[in-house]
C-alpha cells in the first residue's frame, strides 16, 4: 500500500489517464452536449423544481444522508451493491452521475483515488463536494505487532520518498466519526436546499440521537467486559473504533490491504494470541471469504464472527433496506461476544 513513485505506477497513472479521457468522451456523446448545464442546483430550491441529487461512493455516506433527506432529494450510491469498495472503478455511467449531481460525498482516501482525477476533469462549480476525511480528525494506518505489512514496490529513487504518511480511510468505523460527517452533509444540504431546511435539521437531530445510543451501547460493552483485545483473521478497518472504545487488536493485515493468504506465521501468532488470552471470537470482515478465521477457530475452538465494517453491503441487505445502525447493532452483540 505505501507505494512509492515508480516507472510501473507512473506508466498506470497514465493509462489510468487515457481511459478517463475516453470516458468523459462518451459520457459527453451519452448526455448530449449542454445537458449538464441544466443540472444545477438552482432548481432544488425552486417550488416543484428537481429534487437535490447528492452521489456517494460507498455505503456509509449514502446511508447518512438517506437518513437526513428522508424523500425530500435524490440520494445514489454509486457502488454496487455486494461489491468491492477498493477496487472499484467508475463507468461512464457514474461519470455522468457525478457530473449530474449537486452533492457529492467521496471518502478522500487512498481508495477512491480516482475520484481526484474525475473531478479535476471536469466542471464542478456547481457542485458541493464533501470528503468524509475532511470531517474528522483523521489517523495514520497502523501496523501491529504479527501483521503482514503489503510488499513495499522498489524505490528507485533511492527511498527518500518512501516514508509517505498513510491515513486510515475508515473513518465511519467509529459512530462519533459518523456523527460529525453526518452533521457536515446535513449542513451543505440546508445551504444548498432552503425550501427543506427545516425537515432535514430535524431528521438531522433524531438521527443524531440514534448514533449517539449506538455510541453509548459500545462504551457500555466495553466497560463491562472482562477483557480489552479482539483478534481478526482478516483485514483490519476498524483502527477509528478500536481507539474510541479503548481496544486493543490484532490482525492479519490492514485495513485496505489487497491480501488474503496470509503466511504460516501470521497465522501462528494469530492462533497462540487466542490460546494465550482464551479469546472466545475470532472476527471476520463483510464481503470475505472467511478462511483465515475459520482455519483459526479450527485450530482454537474459537467462534468466528462478522464485525461489519460498512465499506458495503450485500445485495439482500441492500434491498431490504438495511441501514449503517443497523448493521453497527450487529457489532454490538458480536463485540460483547468477542469481549467476554
Ligand atoms: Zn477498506
Amino acid at each position: 500500500m505505501r507505494k512509492s513513485p515508480s516507472l510501473s505506477q507512473a506508466a498506470t497513472e497514465a493509462l489510468f489517464k487515457l481511459a478517463l479521457i475516453a470516458m468523459l468522451l462518451l459520457a459527453l456523446v451519452l448526455t448530449g452536449c449542454g445537458q449538464s448545464e441544466s443540472a444545477t442546483n438552482q432548481s432544488a430550491t425552486e417550488p416543484g423544481g428537481k429534487k437535490l441529487s447528492v452521489v456517494t461512493t460507498i455505503f456509509p455516506p449514502y446511508d447518512f444522508t438517506r437518513q437526513i433527506v428522508g424523500d425530500k432529494a435524490e440520494v445514489t450510491m454509486l457502488l454496487p451493491p455486494a461489491s468491492e469498495s477498493h477496487s472499484f472503478e467508475p463507468t461512464p455511467q457514474d461519470i455522468i452521475k457525478i457530473q449530474n449531481c449537486d452533492v457529492f460525498v467521496y471518502v478522500g482516501g487512498e481508495s477512491d483515488q480516482w475520484v481526484n482525477e474525475v473531478l479535476e476533469s471536469m466542471d464542478t462549480s456547481h457542485m458541493k463536494v464533501i470528503t468524509l476525511m475532511d470531517c474528522v480528525e483523521v489517523r495514520e494506518e497502523e501496523i501491529v505487532e504479527g501483521m503482514e505489512e503489503e510488499e513495499e514496490e522498489a524505490d528507485e529513487t533511492g527511498g527518500a520518498e518512501a516514508e509517505e504518511v498513510e491515513y486510515d480511510e475508515h473513518v465511519w468505523t467509529s459512530p462519533r466519526n459518523a456523527m460529525l460527517i453526518t452533521q457536515k452533509i446535513s449542513d451543505a444540504l440546508c445551504a444548498l436546499d432552503t425550501e427543506n431546511a427545516g425537515t432535514y435539521q430535524s431528521n438531522t437531530v433524531a438521527y443524531l440521537t440514534k448514533l449517539k445510543e449506538l455510541d453509548a451501547a459500545f462504551t457500555q460493552v466495553t466497560a463491562e467486559a472482562s477483557r480489552k483485545t479482539i483478534v481478526f483473521g482478516d483485514r483490519f478497518p476498524f483502527r477509528y473504533f478500536t481507539d474510541a472504545y479503548g481496544l486493543d487488536y490484532f490482525a492479519a493485515f490492514p485495513g485496505c490491504s489487497t491480501e488474503t493468504e496470509a503466511n504460516a506465521a501470521t497465522v501462528k501468532f494469530l492462533i497462540d494470541k487466542i490460546n494465550a488470552e482464551k479469546i472466545p471470537v475470532v472476527f471476520h470482515i463483510e464481503l470475505s471469504n472467511e478462511k483465515m478465521a475459520d482455519t483459526i477457530a479450527e485450530a482454537t475452538g474459537a467462534k468466528v464472527r462478522l464485525l461489519h465494517a460498512c465499506h458495503n453491503i450485500s445485495k439482500e441487505d441492500f434491498q431490504a433496506g438495511r441501514t449503517y445502525l443497523d448493521l453497527m447493532s450487529g457489532n454490538v452483540e458480536a463485540l460483547k461476544e468477542a469481549l467476554d
